[in-house]
Order: C-alpha cells, then structure tokens, then sequence
C-alpha cells in the first residue's frame, strides 16, 4: 500500500521533473558549488543527475540526510523570516526518496577524490555505505521517479517532451541568474550518444550567461534593466496599519523596443524574486503593456530579478517555492510601470 509518507512526498515534488531538478539544483548552489552538471537519461524519466563542485557532505551527516525535515540550513527562526539559502525544510531528499531509487555520492575537501556513495531506504534511513571516488563535491542520482506513484508516473510519461523543455528552460533561467557558476546540461536518448543541451561559463555577468544560454545574437537590442524605486508597503501584519519605505531594485536585461521586423532577441521571459526563478505573471503582463506601448508587434525579451526585503514577500506559500506572495503588488506594479516608461522614453527607438 501507499504510506503517508508517500502520498506527502508527492505534494512536496508537485511539480514532477521540475520540482525535482529544481530541488537538486538548490542544493547545489547553497553548497556553493562553481560547477553544476545536470544529466538526464530518457529525458529524465530514468535517471536525473545532478553533479557538483560544492562542499560535500561529511560522514557524520550520511545518516540524516534523507530523513524528512533534516536539513543542515536552518538555523534559527530568524532565518524562516529571511531565508537566504534556497533550501530551508529539509523536505527534498527525504520526499525523492520515497518517490524513486535515490543515491548520493559525495567527499568534502579533506577526503576527496575518495568518497562514499550512501544508499537509503525508501523511508530516508541510510541503508548502506560504499567507496566510491569523487571529486570534491556531491552527485545526487534519482532513478525513476515516481517509481510507486503509477498515476503521476504515466502523467509524467504522457508529458515528457512538455515537461522536459520546463525543465530546460528552468535551468537555463537558473545558468543566467547565477554568476560565476558552470552549467552543463545533458540529456541520454535511450537509442542514441548523449546531447549536450547548453552550457555557460563560470561567467562574471548575466549577459554573459545570456549569451552562453541563448547565444551571442540574443545580446541584440538587449539593455540593461536596472531599476530603483521607493515604495510604501505596510511592515506586516505584526505591524499592521503602519507603513513603511522599502527600496525596490530591479536588475537585468530587456529588449530595447525597436520599430520594424528582426526580432533578435528569444522573447524569453525570465523572472526571479532575490535570485530565485518565479513565476510573476502580474509583473510580466506589466512588463508586457508598457512594452506594447512603445512596440505594438513584439514581446521583449526579458530577465528580471526583483530584489525585494524579504519582510515583502512571502516564499512559504506552496510547498513548492516557487508560488511567491508579493506583499503590495498593486503599488509595485505602478512603480514598474512609471520607471519602465521612463526608461524606454530614454532609449534611442
Ligand atoms: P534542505 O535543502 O531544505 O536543507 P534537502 O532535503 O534538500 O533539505 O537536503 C538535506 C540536506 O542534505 C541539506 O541540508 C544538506 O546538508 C545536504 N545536501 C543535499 N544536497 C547537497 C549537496 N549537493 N551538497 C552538499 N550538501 C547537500
Ligand atoms: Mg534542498
């Protein structure tokens, strides 16, 4: 039969292959890795790697790495309300787990390159440890995802292809956003050599990791967005009724609107709340009708990340991070609006 623990676990992965991938990509960058390589085989439905560069995990954690609500992350409660790593439940591992074969194989510094591959059970308990070499850094492998979820696994199967370029573009976002960290995706056709997807340079700037992702001709017409404004927002219900000043930044990259044909730029439209892929889409129709009064024809291209106080918006919405509750968003969409204006009336058409 199916556990409790099952059916929770598939909540916490809501969003199949890109809720997983997502997951193991996070825990990469919050063991700050400079090197990230994500392997798919079937496009993912029978192994999806993820291989890193990071800290590794140190013995004494093996047997509590799996386990629901272990995580080495969160700190204090103060961090709850100001979450700077990625992960913060300690939800992930020990949901991948129990939705497929999980193993992990890492060495920290002082062991590398000999290292340990653990294996669990599907409850999250260790089951056993073997020598295993690996560079300093962590390689999660999940095979078969939703191996005893036969609903969510044929929906997986029946939307593969959908699916899986989510998962591309998700990862590209994340290549883009993500100074000075390599990329390098693959995907393993059951019939075929394995296919290099993308992959970027341990870059300095976004614009580099643009031009690695979606190439150089996607730099075109492309401007800076950098945006700064003050807006009034109540504290938080602690506080209700009082206002304060937030300082707003939003920084990246959008098509400069020009007259006539040759759109260069993919009309890609990325967006992140303090570095984590979002979906927003008040803020892109926003972005959009300021956009199409300027260019009636195109939609631009766009990368934002909306640097916000933490205190502005809430992350714990949805078991999946990505659902994000901006406190106010009817004020910040006209402060949006007003300074994108602005800057399109400044640039040469
Ligand atoms: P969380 O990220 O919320 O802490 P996870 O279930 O994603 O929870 O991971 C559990 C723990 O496993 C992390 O807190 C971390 O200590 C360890 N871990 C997972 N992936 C990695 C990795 N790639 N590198 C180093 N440590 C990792
Ligand atoms: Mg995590």
């Amino acid at each position: 039969g199916r556990s409790v623990h099952q059916i929770q676990s598939g909540q916490v992965i809501s969003d199949g292959l890109c809720s997983a991938v997502k997951e193991l990509v996070e825990n990469s960058i919050d063991a700050n890795a400079t090197a990230i390589e994500i392997r798919f085989k079937n496009h993912g439905l029978d192994l999806i790697e993820v291989s890193d560069n990071g800290l590794g995990i140190s013995p004494e954690n093996f047997d509590k790495l799996a386990l629901k609500h272990y995580t080495s992350k969160l700190r204090s409660y103060e961090d709850l309300e100001r979450v700077t790593t990625y992960g913060f439940r300690g939800e992930a591992l020990s949901s991948l787990c129990a939705l497929s074969n999980l193993w992990v194989t890492t060495a920290t510094a002082d062991v590398a390159p000999k290292g340990t591959k653990c294996e669990f059970h599907i409850s999250g308990a260790l089951k056993s440890t073997s020598v295993a070499s690996h560079p300093r850094g962590t390689t999660v492998s999940v095979e078969t995802l939703f191996r005893n979820l036969p609903v969510r696994k044929q929906e997986l199967e029946r939307n593969i292809k959908r699916e899986f370029a989510r998962v591309v573009s998700f990862l590209q976002a994340y290549a883009i956003v993500c100074i000075g960290v390599k990329f390098t995706v693959y995907n393993h056709p059951p019939n075929g050599k394995k296919i290099l997807l993308f992959s970027t340079k341990a870059n300095k700037t976004t614009k580099e990791n643009i031009a690695n992702v979606f190439g150089a001709r996607a730099l075109a017409n492309l401007i800076p967005l950098d945006l700064d404004f003050q807006m009034n927002t109540p504290t938080s219900v602690l506080h209700r009724g009082r206002e304060e000043t937030r300082n707003v930044k939003i920084v990246g990259h959008i098509s400069r609107p020009v007259f006539g044909d040759g759109r260069q730029a993919p009309d890609r439209q990325l967006f992140f709340v303090n570095s984590r892929p979002c979906n927003l889409p008040q803020v892109a129709r926003a972005v959009n009708e300021v956009y199409k009064s300027f260019n009636l024809t195109q939609s631009p291209f766009v990368f934002a990340d909306l640097q916000l106080d933490t205190t502005a918006y809430d992350v714990n919405v949805s078991p999946d991070k990505r659902t994000i509750l901006l406190h106010d968003q009817a004020s910040l969409l006209e402060s949006l609006k007003v300074s994108l204006t602005k800057l399109f009336d400044g640039t040469d058409q």
